[in-house]
Formats: structure tokens, sequence, C-alpha cells
């Protein structure tokens, strides 16, 4: 695991990528890094993505929530939590709120990955949709973890996604893999329709 400064580092530089590939729009999303069992580093609430120093990344503790940082973790952190929890061979959570992938959740639908590749990237052959919750509930963070189980990302109902990975590379991998997956997904749905 790496220290709590590269980690900031990271994640900060992390939090401008989401930005740059088009995976957020304007704050929305958020990502994290475990830096040790019971802890992690994700990105402040409220911030622009583009004006982001590793300073402002908050360290977190996994069980307590409690925190350490100029600045307040971002409102979802406790998704990032619950998912480390469930999933404790994973270092790193990004949730996006991506184009395609938004659609499927608006949908409340499970994606069928088509692609035999995508499926390898994405760990299963479908990528489940957690019924819809309020943001930031219980309900919410645990649904999504329950659906993250066995796979590499889960769609969250009317909201957003969730992706995983041994580290961060492999998380946005995994988002990038997601969208493409979805794009499919809907465009076969359009040739049947
Ligand atoms: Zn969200």
């Amino acid at each position: 695991m790496m220290t709590i400064q590269e980690a900031k580092e990271k994640v900060c530089e992390a939090g401008k990528l989401l930005l740059k590939e088009g995976l957020v729009a304007r704050t929305w999303g958020n990502v994290s890094i475990k830096v040790s069992d019971t802890q992690m580093v994700i990105t402040p609430s409220g911030r622009k993505y583009d004006e982001l120093t590793p300073e402002e990344m908050v360290l977190v503790d996994i069980y307590t929530l409690k925190y350490e940082g100029k600045l307040k973790p971002s409102s979802e952190l406790k998704l990032h939590c619950e998912v480390y929890k469930t999933r404790p061979h994973i270092n790193a959570v990004i949730h996006t709120h991506q184009l395609y992938a938004s659609i499927v959740a608006a949908a409340q639908k499970d994606v069928v990955v088509l692609n035999v590749e995508h499926q390898k990237i994405l760990g299963a052959k479908t990528i489940k949709a957690a019924p819809y919750a309020l943001p930031n509930t219980k309900k919410i963070t645990v649904e999504t973890a329950k659906a993250i189980e066995q796979s590499n990302a889960a769609l969250m109902s009317n909201h957003g996604v969730v992706c995983i990975g041994k580290d961060l590379e492999d998380t946005f991998e995994v988002a990038r893999t997601l969208e493409k997956a979805c794009e499919l997904f809907i465009a076969s749905k359009k040739q049947t329709a």
C-alpha cells in the first residue's frame, strides 16, 4: 500500500483525470484510495476538480468515518467505506455519473456485458443495478455494496456508478470499459426494439 502523501497526490490527479475524460460533470463524482486496512484518502466535498490540490484530500477512517483534513470529505464517503468493507482486497474506488452508464442506471436495469474482453475487465457477465435509494443513505450504501459483491462495477439506479480495482489505474480502466459496455448494451436494445 502507498503512503498517505502518495495517495493524496494520486487521488488529486485522479479527480482531474475524471473531469478530463468526461466521466464526471463539474464536482460530481469522487475518488478514493485505501492506505491501510482501516483508512482511505478521498476527494473533498464541494470543490471543483480542476482546482484541487493534494493537501485538500481527506484521510478518513473506514470504520468510524472520522476524518483529518482542511476540508470535509466527499458527501458520498459512506459509499466508499461500505465498498471497502465488502471487498477487502480492493484498493481504489471511483464513483461517477458517466453518461452511458447513467442512462442504463436511469432505466434501473442490469447491464448485460456483451463483449468478452469487457467481461474480463469488469469481472462479470452482468453488472447489477442497485435499487434506487436517496443519496448518502444507509440503504443506498448497503444496496450498492451488495450489487458489487461479484463484479468490479455496479450501477446505482437513477444516480450513477461505482467502480473498483486493485489500484487506481485498474479502476479507471473499469470505468472506461463500463462506458463502452453500456454503450453497446444500449445499442443492442435499440436494434431489438
Ligand atoms: Zn453520486
